[in-house]
């Protein structure tokens, strides 16, 4: 089969949801970051990588193009060690505009001065690229689109990977904050569980049908905002796209209310 010039050609890079939990995981050695780091090694060198960040929710479609994007310190009540992260990374503005052509006509902007890297992006690519070198551009999260609006957006994305482009998205599936229990580090509830297990039996048969997780008795405490969900629907798009299915490559629960399962395809 070495003729084959589909999307399924070994070529085309490698992309992932990530699924981040605390910004603390910046800081720490755990079965998640050993998983991104390892993940980083894994995947060829890319030409850049393009992030969709949980947290970066707006309310429009924007890429960013600066040369040299800031490190965005999103949260408080962390150690003075988290706000002194770094993520020097270089920009790419020839991918952002790249990115607003793949995608047409859906409409993408060009941000040269509002974002930068938040903690989404910076909190997995510290492990994933500790030497930040490789450019990085992130796509922000449109709040005023519906879910298939996203679903759709990752399928669009895909030709990216053929020119040696890592997408990374970084949510959680599931993300109850109000409902957090800071004691526990690995089990989940009940519903975070039952959620979580459902997504994934999705996610590894049919990731095009995703979006079934709506209908989900536990969707409303799972998915009580879009904001970290959304992320998990761009691998899903790719995955349909080039008829790859995700992998596993680490899961578990932080704060019993935030699932941690990440996922890969064309690894
Ligand atoms: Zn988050």
């Amino acid at each position: 089969m070495t003729t084959s010039t589909s999307s399924n050609d070994t070529t085309a890079m490698p992309a992932a949801f990530l699924g981040h939990g605390t910004p603390m995981n910046a800081l720490t050695d755990n079965v998640y970051t050993r998983a991104w780091r390892a993940f980083g090694q894994r995947v060829p060198r890319p030409q850049a990588i393009l992030v969709i960040s949980a947290h970066w929710y707006t309310n429009v479609s924007v890429v960013t193009a600066m040369a040299q994007p800031r490190t965005i310190h999103d949260f408080w009540g962390f150690p003075d060690e988290l706000f002194a992260i770094r993520y020097p990374a270089p920009g790419d503005p020839a991918l952002a505009a790249e990115v607003a052509e793949v995608v047409k006509p859906t409409w993408i902007g060009q941000d040269r001065d509002t974002w930068g890297y938040d903690h989404g992006t910076w909190s997995v690519l510290v492990h994933a690229f500790p030497e930040a070198d490789i450019p990085v551009v992130q796509l922000s999260i449109n709040a005023e689109e519906p879910l298939e609006y996203h679903l759709e957006l990752g399928a669009k994305l895909a030709p990216l990977r053929e020119r040696g482009v890592l997408i990374i998205a970084s949510g959680d599936v599931a993300h109850n904050l109000r409902l957090a229990d800071r004691t526990q580090q690995r089990r989940g509830f009940d519903w975070a569980e039952r959620f979580d297990d459902s997504a994934r039996e999705l996610m590894v048969t049919d990731p095009g049908s995703i979006l079934k997780l709506r209908q989900h008795p536990d969707f409303r405490i799972a998915v009580p905002t879009p904001d970290h969900f959304i992320p998990v629907l761009y691998l899903a798009g790719l995955a349909q796209s080039a008829a790859q299915v995700p992998e596993v490559i680490v899961d578990g629960y932080q704060f019993a209310s935030v699932s941690m399962t990440s996922y890969v395809i064309g690894i």
